[in-house]
């Protein structure tokens, strides 16, 4: 097997790059360097840490145009997407930047002396990221892990490698410790295998595939190693008959089609109520013809390509046989191009039932209320989901009723940093982002300190 990686250009399906393809030798090398690095790293004192990782973020800041030109040619984003998330990734090392003096720990009442918890760092984290959002999800794992005092190895997707590795090295300009967070590019089944049976690494935080993520979570359980699972989605954008039925067609396209529906929050299914279905539909046939697709160096562009060739043949095989109600354009060319779809289906039908991870939607009706929370709720998954109603009452009722980690009413928002993430069901297992972050790289110590006199 090649020690390297062929790195494709999705928008021109050209080979530009190679990165390296890690051995065991190597993933145990930087493991072993983390376990160093972490024990100074730990010792300083938070005030320290908090600084080292403002100075990251800065240094990240300064370099927003660098890591989204990367992203444009590594994963096809639009270059409007990709300066967002790198803005994205300094906002998040700037708020866990605020973590190290807020890790707080509780003093109980105790007979006797004096009790205290405190929250300990777990050491190395291995952090596994997939390749339809590099640099946003490892900043999400990377930030709050290094700011609760652990040692970070992360590896990238294989096909979208270069912003990950591109922010190793800002992290050593930055002046982070050597060894501290190490990039590890390589294949699933040798580095992040690794990370998962290897005995230092005392976290994991694994996002991809349900598939994938099940193994992982095997072999953590085996390890008995603390894992976070963000997996797949089959989200749903509910339209309830009272809704601003023009504001939701609007805002349709942008929730599905947003980064080529490889995003695991895309709302992949509109439900909308019976009486509206046509109405609806009628509005959103030119939303969707509207929505550009096209080349992503241009600031006007809204969609890229696919990732690769055979992510765009799986994608396709979902239409093969669909009810197709209308599709959006794409360019021809060398690039992974696809125009979005959106299919009229019913619940038991695999294009409502599985991930299709590209821009295709599945439109289904419903009748009332209970029957909206019910469709919605009818697939393994439960990550976000979102619904569109001008009656409050109905607005928390379907909010609490959907089993899904990430809601929002009248807006498809998902991803805020200062807020939780995380799915439900076959989605995932624990949160990442928001207050509590850094507080989940750590785990709780107690100590009680004797006061009697004699
Ligand atoms: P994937 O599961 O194929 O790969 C994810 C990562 O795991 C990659 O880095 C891969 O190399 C690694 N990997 C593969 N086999 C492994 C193994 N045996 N042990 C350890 N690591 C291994 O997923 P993908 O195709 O890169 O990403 C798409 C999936 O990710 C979709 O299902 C999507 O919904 C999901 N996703 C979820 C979230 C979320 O936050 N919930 C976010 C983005 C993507």
């Amino acid at each position: 097997m090649s020690s390297v990686f062929t790195l494709i250009n999705p928008a021109t399906g050209q080979a530009f790059g190679e990165v390296p393809r890690a051995s065991l030798d190597e993933v145990d090398a930087a493991i072993e360097r983390a376990v160093v690095a972490q024990r100074t790293w730990s010792g300083l004192p938070p005030l320290a840490r908090a600084d080292a990782l403002r100075s990251f973020a800065r240094v990240v800041e300064e370099h927003v145009e660098d890591l989204a030109q990367l992203e444009v040619r590594n994963s096809g984003h639009p270059i409007g997407s990709a300066r967002w998330e790198a803005s994205h990734v300094a906002q998040v090392l700037n708020f866990y930047a605020g973590a190290p003096e807020r890790l707080s720990g509780q003093q109980i009442p105790v007979a006797g002396g004096l009790n205290v918890t405190f929250h300990e760092p777990y050491g190395v984290v291995g952090i596994i990221v997939p390749w339809n959002f590099p640099m946003t999800i490892a900043s999400w794992g990377v930030a709050p892990a290094l700011a609760a005092g652990n040692a970070v190895v992360l590896k990238p997707a294989e096909l979208t490698p270069l912003t990950a590795i591109r922010l190793g090295e800002l992290a050593l300009e930055a002046g982070l410790p050597e060894g501290l967070f190490t990039v590890v590019t390589g294949q699933g089944s040798v580095v992040g295998e690794r990370f998962v049976s290897h005995p230092a690494v005392r976290k994991v935080v694994f996002t991809g595939s349900t598939e994938v993520g099940v193994e992982v979570a095997s072999g953590c359980a085996r390890a008995l190693k603390p894992v976070t699972l963000e997996l797949g989605g089959k989200s749903a954008n509910i339209v309830f008959d009272d809704a601003d039925l023009e504001k939701a067609a609007a805002a349709a396209p942008g929730a599905v089609f947003d980064n080529a529906g490889q995003d695991c929050c895309a709302r992949s299914r509109i439900l909308v109520q019976r009486s509206v279905y046509d109405r609806f539909l009628e509005l959103l046939e030119p939303a969707v013809a509207a929505w550009r697709v096209g080349d992503p160096t241009l600031e006007t562009t809204e969609m890229g390509p696919l990732i690769s060739a055979a992510h765009r043949s799986s994608v396709e095989g979902f239409l093969d046989g669909a009810d197709i109600a209308f599709r959006g354009s794409a360019p021809a060319g060398d690039g992974f191009w696809m125009a979005p779809a959106v299919v009229l289906a019913r619940p038991d039908e695999r294009i409502a039932q599985d991930e299709v991870f590209g821009p295709v939607v599945a439109v289904l009706p419903f009748d009332d209320e209970e029957a909206a929370i019910r469709l919605a709720n009818d697939t393994v998954y439960g990550l976000a989901g979102s619904l569109w109603t001008e009656n409050l009452g109905r607005a928390v009722r379907v909010a609490r009723g959907v089993k899904s980690g990430v809601l929002s009413v009248n807006s498809h928002a998902s991803v805020r940093y200062w807020t939780p993430f995380g799915g439900m069901k076959s989605s995932g297992l624990g949160r990442e982002l928001g207050p509590d972050a850094a507080e989940h790289f750590t785990e709780t110590k107690n100590v009680f300190f004797a006061t009697d006199a004699s």
